[in-house]
């Protein structure tokens, strides 16, 4: 338990309640102070709990607003058990329009936390030690921010285990995106330094989301987080009735992209101005022409070809333009109907 992170109201009330997560401050204008963060709770009789989070990164706001949404339009009746939602997890970064906190913090590499840290890991602290743990799943809603834009997506982490795989793969088609991601393991990254991978580890019901991104949010994308927002909810058992898929929807089928290959990650092989010759959505083969790096201090010289490293479809390209050597300029892998006929 949190003993540096404390909650406004009793999260154990029944009905409709709002007020703050509030975390000991201490800045250069202010002694003694409290960092703000709202949250709301949503309850009503005996039920599953699922927290819905959004803006783990600051600059990725569909899911701001789909939670916000939320948190407005749910009353008390349409809830069985709890909703808890959190809008905005990192406040300072959002404000400035930033995916990271003003420190340089990536607030999705930090758990479990540090109670005895700064603002940003006593918050992580507060959801590993005190929300987590009566939490039965979690909705996390992230999208590719100013430096990317994703297929509008729910997404997960392949898992050896079988049984565990099915439940991340019905969870994650809960969200009813025309796409699903399927990523392999961060290379160099402790897994549970991640929101999305402590929650999974923990056993958990998940969903995580990559709603779009570039640095705007289009009625189209907020609409695919709120609709999808409500199945999973619906999905969980935590509000009032049917969940649907899509094709009970009459929505075309969804796509499976299978980004686990060695070759799915294309990067920047010179600094410069990226420019997306294909979108998201594009089937590509082996070689062909995905993006050009043009050399602005140059524009004479022929722009550097980026090409496909193998056949697939693109789930993610660049969204700001501006490059440094090594950044991630395009993603893609080859897309199946079902994730039961990847290869193994
Ligand atoms: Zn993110």
């Amino acid at each position: 338990m949190s003993n540096t992170v404390s909650c406004s109201f009793d999260l154990n009330l029944s009905g409709k309640n709002s007020g703050y997560l509030k975390i000991g401050d201490s800045t250069n204008n202010s002694g003694w102070a409290t960092f703000h963060v709202p949250i709301i709770s949503i309850s009503n009789g005996n039920g599953p709990t699922v927290l819905v989070l959004g803006g783990n990164h600051g600059d990725e706001y569909e899911g701001q607003f789909a939670a916000a949404n939320l948190a407005n339009s749910l009353s008390p009746d349409m809830v069985q058990g709890r909703v808890i939602i959190i809008p905005c997890l990192s406040q300072t970064a959002s404000k400035f329009g930033m995916r990271l906190w003003p420190d340089g913090t990536n607030f999705n590499r930090i758990f479990p936390g540090d109670e005895n840290g700064g603002v940003h890991k006593k918050l992580a602290y507060y959801l590993s030690y005190d929300l987590f743990p009566i939490a039965d799943a979690v909705v996390e809603l992230h999208s590719g921010g100013r430096g990317h834009y994703f297929v509008p997506c729910s997404h997960m982490v392949w898992s050896s285990d079988l049984k565990q795989r099915q439940r991340m793969i019905e969870d994650m088609t809960s969200f009813n995106t025309s796409h699903h991601l399927i990523f392999p393991e961060q290379p160099g990254t402790d897994p549970t330094t991640l929101l999305p991978g402590l929650v999974e580890r923990m056993g958990k019901g998940l969903v995580t989301t990559e709603l779009g991104g570039a640095g705007v949010s289009t009625f189209e994308t907020v609409q695919i987080a709120t609709d999808g927002l409500r199945n999973a909810l619906l999905h969980f058992k935590v509000i009032k009735g049917q969940a649907l898929s899509r094709v009970e929807q009459g929505l075309t089928p969804p796509i499976f992209i299978d980004m686990r290959g060695s070759h799915s990650y294309h990067h920047a092989t010179h600094g410069g101005l990226y420019e997306n010759v294909k979108g998201c959505g594009d089937r590509v083969e082996k070689g062909d022409l995905i993006g050009r790096i043009h050399d602005m201090d140059h524009p004479d010289t022929p722009a550097v070809q980026i090409l496909a490293q193998q056949f697939g479809m693109i789930g993610v390209m660049r969204g700001f333009p501006r490059v440094n050597i090594g950044d991630v300029v395009a993603v893609l892998g080859p897309d199946y109907a079902s994730p039961d006929d990847f290869p193994a």
